[in-house]
C-alpha cells in the first residue's frame, strides 16, 4: 500500500518527502528517498542543450575517429579542454597503446553477368588485396555448415557468407571468423552480408580476425541489397564473377589515450561508480550514434551530478574509453590501471547502443544488487525508461565485469541503431536533442542513486 501511495505521488508531485522510519534489516530496498533529487535531475537534463550541441561539434569537427588517427587525438584534446571547462575534478588521460589500421582505396566490382560497381567495405583488420585486385567466382554459402558441405566447391573463388539475419548476432561469426574458415577450404577472399535488419545500399563495417597459421584473405562487408542479388543469380545458377580491390593496411600500433574526470564524493571519495562511454568510431560516418552520444550523454550526466548540493556520497568517475571498436585496448588498460580500485567500484556503466529514446537498463550482478537496480530504475517511470533486464552491460565494461564488478548498460530504443551502425550514414542528424536529453535524465538519476547507497552494490 506504501507503495502505491507513493507511485501515485511520485507521478503527480515533483517533490515528495522521503518514506519515514527506516526499512527493517529483511525489507526490500526502497529507492523513493531519492525521487526528489531524481526528479530534479530529470527535469534539469531535460532543459539543457549544451550537451547536444557539443555532441554535433565534436562530430562535425572532428570526423571519423579511428584509433591511430589524428582525427581521435584532435577530438580526445578538445574532450579535455572541455572538462577542465566544465569544472571536473582530476581531469586527466592514462596511456593506452592502439591498433593503427587503414582502410586504403577500395572497390568491389561485378563483372558476370553484368558489369557494374557494387557496395562494399573492408572489414576492420583485413589484409589487402594485389594491387590489380582478385578477380573470381563467387561462391554463396548460408553458414559455416553449408561452407563444409560445398568445400569442394570453394577453391579458388570468392566465399560470400549469406546468413540469414536474425540480430545482430546471428551475423558476427561470419564477420570475425569468416575469412579464417573461406581460406581453409582454398578461398581467394571472402565477403559477408552486412549485419543490418534495414539497408539502403550501406555496407557496414566492423572488426574480424584471424587464426593463427591459416591463410590471410581479404574479407570484406557487402551492402544486403548486393548480397541477395548475388544469392539470386547464384540459385539461378548464373556465373557470378566480381573484382576485389582492397588497399588495407596494418601499420605498428599508436599511442592515445583514455580519458577520466571525476566528481569527487563527498563522503566516500574512494568509493566509485563508473559511467561512461567510448571515444573511438570507426572510419566510416562519424561515429555519432557509436558512440559519441554514449560520451556525451554520459558527460552530461556526470556534468549535472557536479552540479548537485550536496555532491553525492561517492565518487562518480567519468571515463572515456578508447579502442573499443577494434581492440578493446583502452577497456582493459583502465582494468589493469584501477585494479586495487575495482573492489571500491559499486557500479560501471556504459551507454554504447545509441542515445535514442531511453527504456532502461541492462544489469549483470549478484540477486540483492538486482533488487537494487529494479528500485532505482522505478525512479525512471516517468521517463519510461524503468525497465531492467538481465544483460552483459557495454564492451568496455566487459574486463570489469570479469573482476566481479557489477555492470549496467543504458536501454534504448534500439532497433534504429543498427541500421546505421558501422556506415557512412553514422551521422549526428539520425538522433534528436529531446531524446539525447532523456538519456542525460536516466544516466543522471541512476548513477547519482547508485552513488548516494548506504554501502556499495552487494556482489
Ligand atoms: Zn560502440
Amino acid at each position: 500500500v506504501r507503495r502505491a501511495v507513493l507511485l501515485l505521488l511520485g507521478a503527480t508531485v515533483a517533490s515528495v518527502a522521503p518514506p519515514a522510519g527506516a526499512a527493517g534489516a529483511s525489507a526490500p530496498f526502497e529507492a523513493w528517498p531519492y525521487l526528489p533529487v531524481a526528479e530534479r535531475l530529470m527535469q534539469q537534463a531535460t532543459n539543457q542543450t549544451l550537451g547536444f550541441r557539443r555532441l554535433e561539434y565534436l562530430c562535425d569537427t572532428f570526423g571519423p575517429r579511428l584509433s591511430g588517427t589524428t582525427n581521435l587525438e584532435a577530438a580526445l584534446d578538445w574532450i579535455i579542454a572541455e572538462l577542465k571547462r566544465d569544472g571536473f575534478d582530476r581531469v586527466r588521460t592514462e596511456p593506452v597503446l592502439v591498433p593503427h589500421w587503414v582502410r586504403g582505396e577500395e572497390s568491389l566490382h561485378l563483372l558476370e553477368p553484368h558489369p557494374r560497381p557494387l557496395h562494399a567495405l573492408a572489414l576492420g583488420g583485413s589484409v589487402a588485396t594485389p594491387a590489380e585486385g582478385i578477380t573470381a567466382e563467387v561462391l554463396v554459402v548460408k553458414s559455416f555448415a553449408d561452407l563444409a558441405a560445398q568445400a569442394a566447391e570453394a577453391r579458388g573463388k570468392i566465399v560470400l557468407y549469406d546468413f540469414p539475419y536474425t540480430g545482430y548476432g546471428s551475423g558476427l561469426p561470419y564477420r570475425s571468423r569468416g575469412a579464417s574458415e573461406a581460406a581453409k577450404v582454398g578461398a581467394v577472399a571472402s565477403l559477408i552480408r552486412s549485419l543490418t535488419p534495414f539497408s539502403m545500399q550501406t555496407p557496414h563495417t566492423g572488426m574480424m580476425r584471424y587464426e593463427a597459421g591459416v591463410p590471410r584473405i581479404p574479407h570484406a562487408a557487402v551492402s544486403v541489397e548486393d548480397t541477395l542479388f548475388i544469392q539470386r543469380c547464384h540459385d539461378r545458377g548464373q556465373r557470378v564473377v566480381v573484382r576485389l580491390r582492397l588497399g588495407a593496411q596494418t601499420l605498428p600500433d599508436a599511442p592515445s589515450r583514455n580519458v577520466i574526470a571525476e566528481v569527487t564524493g563527498r563522503e566516500k571519495p574512494e568509493q566509485f561508480v563508473v559511467l561512461g562511454g567510448h571515444t573511438d568510431s570507426w572510419d566510416v560516418g562519424t561515429g555519432a550514434i557509436d558512440d559519441a552520444s554514449g560520451c556525451l550523454a554520459t558527460w552530461e550526466a556526470a556534468r549535472l551530478l557536479r552540479q548537485l548540493e550536496p555532491r553525492p556520497r561517492r565518487t562518480v568517475r567519468l571515463v572515456l574509453w578508447v579502442n573499443e571498436e577494434n581492440g578493446l585496448r583502452g577497456a582493459r588498460a583502465y582494468r589493469t590501471n584501477h585494479n586495487d580500485e575495482l573492489p571500491r567500484h559499486s557500479l560501471a556503466l556504459e551507454a554504447d547502443l545509441g542515445v535514442f529514446r531511453p527504456e532502461g537498463f541492462s544489469f549483470n550482478g549478484s540477486a540483492p544488487a538486482r533488487q537494487m537496480m529494479q528500485a532505482i530504475t522505478r525512479l525512471l517511470e516517468r521517463l519510461g525508461a524503468s525497465r531492467l533486464e538481465p544483460g552483459e552491460g557495454g564492451a568496455d565494461t566487459s574486463p570489469l565485469a570479469q573482476a566481479g564488478v557489477p555492470v549496467s548498460e543504458l536501454l534504448t530504443q534500439r532497433e534504429r541503431y543498427f541500421w546505421f551502425h558501422h556506415t557512412v550514414a553514422d551521422t549526428i542528424d539520425k538522433l534528436q536533442p529531446d531524446e539525447f536529453n532523456q538519456c542525460v535524465a536516466a544516466l543522471a538519476v541512476v548513477a547519482y542513486a547508485v552513488a548516494e547507497l548506504p554501502e556499495l552494490l552487494p556482489r
